[in-house]
């Protein structure tokens, strides 16, 4: 073993990945990988899923069982912020006080929620990002219970899908103009809202909640244009900001997001970032992207541990994701902003037990694709996007083409 270090701060997707990835990428030197958290590492896309309702335990969602950090001779230190990076020392200090020497650094830090204005005077007021947020507001998911879900993003949605099957009366206040708008097109945010709407759940577009009253706890959720909702408790999904403060402080070039290059790497070659907080250039999108998927994450950090390692490996994933709500399953596959045609194979209907799938294409190039239920054209999606395929819009929509012929076209 040599005495080389390299110290990962953030163990969620990236971190974990990134930590284990070294060992595998020929790293035999030490790992620290530190974790605010005092929990085991754990898969994050349960949290608004089978672990809010119920149907999984935290043991049962641990990205990795604890016996592997310690074959692969990674020391995992919980319940511990890093709180300075001195990159002239090569040192980052940790909340206990003690220092520690790095040869290589692993920027994995994720991203914190957004919160409401003075919802931290209200004791019903919740966010869904870690096990403990769902721990806290459980309790209070009994039938008949009022929720509003503030934010029609995914967080939002996957949440009220849960709640509305615990049989709550949800409310899900959107300020945009329609639901997922950030993410998606508007055949789809239709298809998300009828889908809810069919179940049962409420949905107000373009109203922006602008205040939270009630003594304690939160009674009523007003908004901005006099609309007032009641709520036996509140959450809120409106979004997620970069942590970078760490790398700010160390004078690291960040712009909403710590920069790397195709390498992972930052503006300090010693420095690598990964994940929700990195931002990287995108050949295949041509700008920069910080995405926050579980995707991105571990195969972003992938590349990360084998630069560290002294390969030469640029990162170009296709972005992929997905979200279940009730027993629709949605994948998507590439960006889709800045589509100008669409092509919708099958029927959006909400009924329809044949899914569809929509295919978005920039001028001519298939860019993207949202499928409900159509894993056959997700898995061409990744291939066409990959490969910037021309596929008219026409071809795409008529199922009469069996999906394989459309892969070779
Ligand atoms: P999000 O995708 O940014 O959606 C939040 C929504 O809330 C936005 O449309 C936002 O509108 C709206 N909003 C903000 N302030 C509001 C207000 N005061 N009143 C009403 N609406 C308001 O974020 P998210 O759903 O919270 O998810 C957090 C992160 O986790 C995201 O990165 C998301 O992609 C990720 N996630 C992904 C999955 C998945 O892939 N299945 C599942 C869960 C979470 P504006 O944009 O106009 O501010």
């Amino acid at each position: 073993m040599n005495e080389q270090t390299c110290i990962v701060v953030g163990a969620s997707h990236a971190g974990t990945t990134l930590a284990l990835q070294l060992r595998r990428e020929g790293w035999t030197g030490k790992i620290l990988l530190v974790s605010e958290e005092n929990e085991l590492p754990y898969h994050r896309p349960p949290l608004s899923k089978e672990l809010l309702a119920g149907k999984k335990t935290l043991d049962e969602i641990r990205l990795r069982p604890a016996k592997l950090f310690a074959d692969n001779d990674v020391e995992l230190m919980l319940n511990t912020r890093v709180e300075k990076l001195d990159r002239e020392a090569k040192c980052v200090t940790l909340s206990d006080g003690s220092f520690r020497h790095y040869d290589k650094l692993a920027i994995c830090t994720g991203a914190t929620v957004r919160t409401l204005p003075s919802s931290e005077n209200f004791n019903n007021v919740f966010t869904i990002r870690n096990a403990s947020d769902i721990e806290k507001f459980r309790p209070l998911a009994i039938p008949g219970r009022k929720v509003v879900i503030v934010g029609g993003g995914y967080i939002g949605l996957e949440a009220a899908a849960v709640l509305r099957n615990m049989e709550l009366e949800v409310t899900v206040i959107e300020a945009a103009q329609r639901v997922l708008e950030r993410v998606t097109s508007e055949v789809m945010s239709a298809y998300m809202t009828q889908l809810h709407a069919s179940r049962g759940v409420t949905i107000v577009t373009n109203t922006m909640v602008s205040e939270l009253r009630g003594e304690g706890s939160v009674q009523t959720v007003v908004c901005a244009d006099g609309s007032a909702f009641e709520a036996d408790f509140v959450i809120a999904g409106i979004g997620v900001m970069p942590n970078v403060a760490l790398c700010e402080e160390a004078g690291l070039a960040t712009d909403r997001g710590v920069l790397v290059d195709e390498y992972a790497q930052t503006t300090d070659a010693n420095i690598y970032a990964a994940g929700d907080c990195a931002r990287h250039p995108s050949a295949l999108y041509r700008r920069s992207l910080l995405l926050e998927s579980v995707q991105n994450a571990t195969d972003q950090s992938r590349v990360a541990a084998a630069n560290i390692c002294g390969k030469v490996i640029a990162y170009d994933a296709v972005p992929w994701f997905w979200s279940d709500q009730y027993e629709i399953k949605l994948q998507m596959v590439g960006l889709s902003e800045g589509f100008d045609e669409i092509a919708i194979r099958g029927t959006t209907e909400v009924d329809s037990e044949s899914g569809f799938a929509l295919f978005y294409l920039k001028e001519g190039v298939v860019i993207a694709a949202d499928c409900v239920g159509r894993p056959k054209e997700f898995m061409l999606a990744k291939k066409l996007v990959k490969e910037q395929a021309i596929v008219t819009a026409a071809r795409l929509a008529d199922e009469s083409f069996e999906v394989a012929a459309l892969a070779t076209a």
